[in-house]
């Protein structure tokens, strides 16, 4: 399959600068506004915004079948009906409009009036994310997971080499970079022998995680195949669970995380496509004990995509806590959405599947503060000379990510996030 946007040679007239995640071969989608434009979509391309409903009045997208409609829409769900072919031709239009060699470069004023400065626009959740899923793909996660909390000889359940585990979340609370939180309060149980209380949790922690968007799945009752997979995902955010490790220790069991989890996810703006993605492509991991047939899968499915999370406390000082890596996931994407399907499910346009915290074997790349500071026993230090267990109030968590190969950079941006003391 070749993808004629990802090609690297391909320059932009546009200035893109050496360490933008946003070169002429990612050209990732998400929804902008700005004064007397409502939100559209838009892409990004350098520093700057294309705003494709004016593309679009000038002509340069016929023979697509996007609508002025599904370019002036709030959310991209309508544009997304349209499906993967229809994106991948897209994609590869604005591509050749803004390659410097391409076949549009002497209408480059009619083009200009399509750009608007990312520092001028303000961005808006992508999607209508109807249903979202977390997985809990990281083997070195629920290792370390089940080392804390269960027994270290038996720190994977039985189950998990064999099923991509998952548990639903709830979409109401997934929310856009940039915008803050609250410290969740709930009901927790700090010393065993004592009663549970109620109040502010204190053991806020991130999960460094990357979620995946669907197009419209099959009707309810049908099942789609690893090797069918990608034909039904559109394309990939930056997402931080916002967990509460005290909450969650308390009610977690029998039937897993609730209230602990459920008051805020963050995601990134821009939804970098799986079509992007392609050229970053990486072998998975060795699955053993064999897979049963309708979770193996064929080639490299694995995406290497460089993480880091950082957190800046409230007088602006920035500490990166965790490197880790996106290839580093046991399961895959189409083993989960295979799984996820193959009792009949049905996915949507715009549902959600969130990967699980990504951690690497190594402590410097263990996605969320419970692993890092291994229950609070190793705090972090910050410039500023104070530390970390968990996250204080005034802290802000950014997870950034990219993917880096022949000259190339794809990225994600980034997702920041700043915590507020409980109401
Ligand atoms: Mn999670």
């Amino acid at each position: 399959m070749t993808i004629s946007a990802n090609d690297p040679s391909r320059k932009s007239w546009v200035n893109v600068t050496e360490n933008s995640d946003f070169p002429i071969q990612n050209l990732p989608f998400g929804i902008f506004s700005k004064e007397g434009i409502s939100p559209r979509t838009g892409v990004a391309l350098g520093d700057q915004v294309i705003d494709l409903s004016a593309l679009h009045s000038n002509g340069f997208l016929n023979e697509l079948p996007f609508g002025k409609e599904d370019l002036t829409s709030a959310v991209l769900n309508d544009m997304m009906k349209h499906g993967k072919q229809a994106f991948r031709d897209l994609r590869d239009r604005i591509a050749d409009i803004f390659d410097a060699n391409g076949n549009y470069v002497d209408r480059k004023s009619e083009i200009e009036s399509s750009l608007h400065s990312q520092d001028s626009v303000a961005m808006h959740l992508p999607v209508h994310v109807g249903d979202y899923t977390d997985f809990y793909s990281s083997i070195e996660h629920a290792t370390n997971v089940g080392t804390m909390f269960r027994d270290p000889n038996n720190a994977l359940l039985p189950n998990w080499k064999h099923i991509p585990v998952a548990y639903h979340g709830r979409s109401s609370s997934i929310i856009l970079s940039g915008e803050e939180i609250r410290r969740p309060k709930g009901q927790t149980r700090p010393n065993d022998n004592e009663p549970p209380v109620y109040g502010p949790s204190r053991l806020l922690d991130f999960e460094l995680e990357m979620a995946f968007i669907t197009f419209e799945g099959k009707p309810l009752g049908n099942s789609i195949s690893t090797s069918e997979a990608e034909d039904y995902i559109f394309g990939m955010v930056l997402f931080n669970d916002w967990s509460a490790r005290d909450i969650q220790k308390w009610e977690y069991v029998p039937l897993g995380p609730f209230l602990a989890k459920n008051f805020a996810s963050s995601i990134s703006p821009w939804i970098v496509t799986l079509d992007a993605l392609e050229p970053f492509r990486t072998p998975g991991p060795d699955q053993d004990p064999k897979v049963l047939p309708y979770l193996e899968y064929k080639g490299e499915k694995n995406i290497d995509i460089n993480l880091e999370v950082a957190i800046e406390s409230a007088a602006g000082s920035e500490k990166t806590v965790c490197n880790s890596n996106y290839k580093n996931m046991y399961w895959n994407m189409n083993q989960q959405l295979a799984h996820h399907t193959v009792n009949g499910c049905n996915v949507r346009c715009g549902d959600m599947m969130a990967s699980g915290t990504i951690s690497g074997s190594d402590p410097s790349s263990y996605g969320s503060m419970l692993e890092i500071t291994w229950r609070g026993t190793k705090p972090v230090s910050m410039p500023d000379g104070t530390e970390r267990k968990f996250i204080n109030d005034g802290d802000s968590v950014i997870m950034r990510g990219h993917c880096k190969k022949s000259g190339v950079r794809v990225g994600f941006g980034e997702v920041k996030t700043k915590v507020l003391p409980a109401e």
